[in-house]
């Protein structure tokens, strides 16, 4: 059994709302506070951040944000930045999300900037890699994932995933309600530590990969148990407070 703790992560993306926040946060307190071994956090649209923040004051919860700029201050119109985030009480912060890639074109490089953005203000990068259903029918997987990881290990070194989380998200499993199995899972877990631990065996024992993808209450324990996966990134879940309950007692 490894020593890696467990991490829960909800991504509420684009969700929410004053009386949401209030809502379902103080809703998971319980449950983060009834599993004090597994870490819990969520990551709410920026604009609730403050909010969520004094909501969280003594809390075992962290505060995560889902992306951020490569700069941490100028003209660059409508983004945040790391060191604002570091007001806020923000802990980790989404690199790379799928989302992200799709829908505003972020490639590897970018991905790999922000990055090192993140580690640079202080906070943990969570990096999200994963393959589209063409590449996963096309048996691409461990190629597109060892080359996400790649253009940050050339970009920050792999010493840098020590103080990181990986985030293993198969693009044709998010919000699809398609999970990857357990199995299936694992395998690009192990390899994702493999590849890692072919440059630095320290670093690969200890980086959590997480995995994401229409995760649930249900489905948690399963992927749970896995030697290679040590807790979820939630989209969809992440906004229910039961079935983000569930998954924090899987843990
Ligand atoms: C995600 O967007 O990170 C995610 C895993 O979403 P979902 O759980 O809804 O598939």
């Amino acid at each position: 059994q490894s020593t890696r703790q467990t991490l829960v992560m909800g991504n509420w993306k684009l969700n929410g709302s004053k009386a949401m926040v209030a809502k379902l946060i103080n809703a998971l307190q319980t449950a983060a506070t009834q599993h004090p071994a597994v870490a819990v956090a969520v990551c709410p649209p920026v604009l609730f951040l403050g909010q969520a923040q004094a909501l969280l004051t003594d809390s075992p919860i962290a505060l995560g944000a889902q992306d951020v700029d490569i700069h941490n201050e100028g003209a660059f119109t409508g983004e945040n930045s790391a060191v604002m985030y570091t007001e806020f009480g923000v802990q980790y912060v989404l690199v790379g999300h799928s989302e992200r890639r799709t829908l505003h074109g972020e490639s590897n490089a970018m991905v790999a900037a922000k990055f090192a953005t993140v580690q640079n203000a202080g906070l943990t990068p969570v990096l999200c890699i994963g393959e589209t259903l063409a590449q996963f029918e096309a048996n691409e997987t461990q190629a597109v994932v060892e080359r996400q990881l790649q253009e940050v290990i050339s970009h920050c070194g792999i010493e840098s995933f020590a103080k990181a989380v990986i985030a293993y998200e198969p693009v044709w499993a998010i919000g699809t309600g398609k999970t990857a199995t357990p199995e299936i899972a694992q395998n690009v877990h192990a390899a994702i530590r493999t590849f890692l631990a072919s440059l630095d065996a320290t670093v690969a024992a200890k980086v959590q990969i997480l995995y994401g993808g229409s995760v649930k209450g249900a489905s948690a324990a399963g992927l749970f148990a896995m030697a290679d996966i040590d807790g979820a990134l939630v989209g969809g879940a992440a906004l229910q407070a039961d079935e983000f309950a569930a998954i924090i007692s899987a843990g």
